[in-house]
């Protein structure tokens, strides 16, 4: 399922009037809370609004990015 790329938009704590739930952990983002909204380009009816870290959990995880240990460097 793909909707093209995914607009994140930052949204700071004093634009954040509303609550909202996170689709990430499904915990309630405060009114009040810094956050982002992901807004896919080809279906802007699918906006959702993340934590902050939520969000950057969930792109490793669909892209599968496993970042290497740095201890190896000498
Ligand atoms: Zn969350």
């Amino acid at each position: 399922m793909s909707f093209g790329d995914e607009i994140v938009t930052p949204v700071q704590p004093y634009q954040a009037t509303k609550a909202y739930v996170c689709p990430g952990c499904t915990a309630p983002i405060e009114a009040g809370t810094g956050h982002v909204v992901v807004v896919p380009e080809l279906a802007p009816d699918l906006r959702r609004h993340w934590h902050r870290g939520c969000w950057h959990k969930e792109q490793r995880r669909r892209h599968g990015v496993m970042r290497r240990s740095a201890a190896s460097s000498p």
